[in-house]
């Protein structure tokens, strides 16, 4: 959509085919309806904090009955929002597959061709199942989730990645009784390690049955839920399984063989630092290229895009430093490298505090929040911001400047305190836990 919109903005011809719906994976069914199912689900916390705080709060729970059809309405509202804005842009939408033929031919499912100079593919991922485990045709994906009707009494999220945590977290909290199982040794492999165990920890204080070291063996439909045989001998029934185990390139059918654009060993369309294939009328954004699979990152590459075709500036996009956010509760945001990662590099010094907010100590909550910041011994500059708290998302987008800035150390430990806030506290570590 970024893509289309600022290449027609510069006075390009620009038509757009989408099969589904207007707005992807990001919008329809990712990262706005998980954050919109977020946000339901926090109040679960919330509401028994409230009457800590002396709010009577009674009776009630959650009815997915009435949040589902505006969380409906609100990605209608959006997709129309989205589709407006292409078509004021000047935008020519055809609500279709569309398929290469050749380099600068793509023909419409209804049969219609179109010769183009240039021809953009931004066709994101697909959820991926084992497909060799007995039963997967029972499971969901999280496709599903945002179009279910009713919400499950049980569930089993199986995968320890993003999308597994981010929904046990949801559904936990909306009043399903939730388990997840994952296969390694500790979820969120890639991320920090002390980080990583935070999490799993906050997991169990919330009630979540996580399980590692297990994965899924078989599957059999049982009354009233699916019975899963898992790798460990347990057998439990559940209502609903859902599968977040990865996401591969939606690359498939779409005629990039025939037009001789190669594809890497995950289905990837294969691009340079312009986003280029190796047909030059053919370039590629966002999570079909498995680069870096996250909505802000495709379209800083849409606009690259542009740039470099339509308004002769050629322009790469930078992958290093980028700030993400997983939507757990509480959130934890990221940027820059892991400690072990860190360490690898250079020598280095770590500075971490884990403690009670204000707020949960008053209301007896046992939550900590976490702060850890890896320093490089040589430069002083920051290498990695790892922090999980209340509002973590909104926290990592600044220390993602400060990052790209260069900030020292030290730039930190001179810049005052903001009180009584939590991020106050990264500013305030004054002794380094370790070095390594
Ligand atoms: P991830 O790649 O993050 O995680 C996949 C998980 O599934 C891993 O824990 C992996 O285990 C496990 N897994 C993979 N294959 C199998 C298998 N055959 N059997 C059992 N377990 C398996 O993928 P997600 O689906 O969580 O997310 C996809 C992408 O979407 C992410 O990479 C991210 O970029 C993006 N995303 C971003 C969000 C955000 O920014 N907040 C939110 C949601 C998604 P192992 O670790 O052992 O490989």
């Amino acid at each position: 959509m970024r893509a289309a919109r600022m290449a027609a903005e510069t006075g390009a011809k620009v038509a757009l085919a989408e099969e589904y719906r207007i707005g992807g994976t990001c919008v329809i069914r990712g990262c706005v309806p998980k954050k919109i199912m977020m946000f339901a689900s926090s109040h679960s916390a919330r509401i028994e904090d409230a009457a800590a705080f002396g709010w009577n709060v009674s009776g009630g729970g959650f009815e997915w009955s009435r949040f589902w059809p505006r969380l409906r309405a609100e990605l209608d509202r959006l997709e129309s929002v989205y589709r407006a804005n292409l078509e004021r842009a000047g935008v020519e939408v055809f609500d279709q597959r569309a398929e290469i033929e050749d380099p600068h031919t793509v023909g419409l499912a209804d049969g219609r061709k179109f010769v183009c100079k240039h021809i953009l593919i931004a066709t994101g991922g697909k959820p991926f199942l084992p497909s060799n485990t007995p039963g997967i045709d029972l499971v969901g994906t999280s496709d599903d989730i945002f179009l279910m009707p009713e919400l499950p009494k049980s569930v089993l999220i199986v995968g320890g990645g993003y999308i597994a945590c981010e929904f046990s977290f949801i559904l936990n909290g909306l009043g399903v009784e939730t388990t997840q199982y994952y296969r390694g040794a500790q979820i969120l492999r890639g991320f920090d390690d002390d980080a990583r165990e935070h999490i799993a920890a906050q997991m169990g204080m919330r009630g979540i049955g996580l399980s590692v070291n297990v994965d899924v063996a078989r599957m059999e439909r049982r009354d009233g839920g699916i019975l899963v045989k898992a790798t460990d001998g347990r057998e439990a029934t559940f209502e609903r399984v859902i599968y977040a185990t990865g996401r591969r390139p939606n690359s498939a059918g779409l005629g990039l063989e025939r037009a001789g654009v190669p594809l890497g060993g995950s289905g990837q369309i294969e691009v340079d630092g312009y986003s280029q294939t190796r047909v030059p009328s053919i370039y590629a954004i966002g999570d079909v290229t498995n680069r870096v699979n996250l909505t802000p990152v495709a379209i800083r590459e849409g606009a690259a895009f542009v740039r470099t075709v339509f308004s002769a500036d050629p322009t790469k996009v930078d992958h290093s430093n980028i700030p993400s956010a997983v939507f757990t509760q509480p959130e934890f945001g990221t940027v820059g490298l892991t400690e072990a990662e860190a360490a690898r590099q250079e020598r280095i010094e770590v500075y971490s505090t884990a403690f009670r907010p204000m707020q949960n100590s008053f209301v007896d909550r046992n939550e900590r929040a976490f702060f850890k910041l890896i320093v490089s011994k040589a430069t002083r500059r920051i290498l990695g911001v790892h922090i999980i708290a209340d509002g973590a998302g909104e926290l990592i987008q600044l220390a993602g400047v400060a990052l790209r800035a260069g900030a020292t150390k030290e730039v930190f430990d001179t810049t005052v305190a903001v009180h009584p806030t939590m991020a106050e506290e990264i500013v305030l570590m004054d002794s380094p836990i370790r070095t390594a």
